[in-house]
């Protein structure tokens, strides 16, 4: 395996997939995976799960087997100021947290720039750490505009597998573009399974592919090792907690500041 993770995986908890955190996390294994993260559905999508099955994920043990688990969501952003379907301080507690559109969230059918709105504020969030399948035709971000933003926020791209195959059809011209630019202006991706059945777990050539047509290396993508992942992850939480030190600095007054100090 010429990658060491898989950061987007569903369980029968998203209500449309088809296997267990077990059954994840052994397919995993086979495939010579170190590590996956679990990334259920927000609760928005239809037949998603509580946003119980979120705060307790610490339920989950931190291997199975050889394999890591990450504890996450894929949750939808639902408004055009990026606003996600999760509170917080649920966000807050998971390892990872990825972000996108979905339809039947609540956001169908808005014009172009309210996507791109909303995209850019969701990027901008210190607890969201990848957008995931930004190629999709149905929710037509501008990609340069995202990029830039994913350069400006450190933060990585998504190349989904699936989309390539049996979903968001027409989103492949959309990811070469999407690749393109990444390589152009440094922005590290990341290719995903988006597995719904265990079968599919680290199935993510066909992303790998339209990434490395583009120019992206091995180097580039941050799922290459467990390790540039942790990095990865740790690098934001620490700078999610020093902007939400610096907020609550700066929404102090004077006399509150002098006392600080
Ligand atoms: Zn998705
Ligand atoms: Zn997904």
């Amino acid at each position: 395996m010429l990658f060491e993770a898989d950061l987007h995986t569903h369980t029968i908890a998203s209500g449309h997939a088809y296997s267990t955190v077990k059954e994840l996390a052994e397919a995993a294994e086979k495939q010579g995976l170190k590590m996956i993260a679990i990334t259920d559905h927000g609760p928005k999508m239809p037949g998603g799960p509580h946003e119980y099955h979120f705060g307790n994920l610490v339920a989950l043990p931190r291997k199975i087997g050889g394999v890591e688990i990450l504890r996450g969501v894929e949750a939808n952003i639902i408004d055009v100021d990026g606003n996600l379907d999760l509170p917080e301080r649920l966000l807050e507690e998971l390892d990872i947290v990825l972000a996108g559109f979905h339809t039947g969230t609540g956001f169908d059918n808005r014009p172009a720039e309210d996507y791109t709105r909303a995209v850019l504020a969701a990027i901008a969030n210190p607890r969201v750490h990848l957008i995931v399948h930004p190629g999709n035709p149905d929710f037509p971000v501008d990609i340069e505009k995202l990029v830039l933003a994913a350069a400006r926020e450190h933060k990585a791209l998504e190349i989904n597998n699936n989309s390539f195959s049996i979903s968001r059809q027409g989103s492949l011209p959309r990811c070469q573009l999407l690749a393109k630019l990444a390589h152009k202006h440094k922005v590290q991706v990341v290719v995903n399974s988006d597995a719904h059945i265990f079968s599919s777990v680290g199935n993510f050539a066909r992303a790998w592919q339209v990434a490395r047509s583009a120019g992206i290396s091995e180097d580039q993508v941050i799922n290459k090792t467990a390790g540039r992942v942790k990095e990865y992850l740790g690098w934001h939480r620490r700078r999610g907690q020093a902007l939400q030190e610096a907020e609550t600095y700066n929404g102090r007054t004077s006399q509150e500041k002098s006392e600080v100090i």
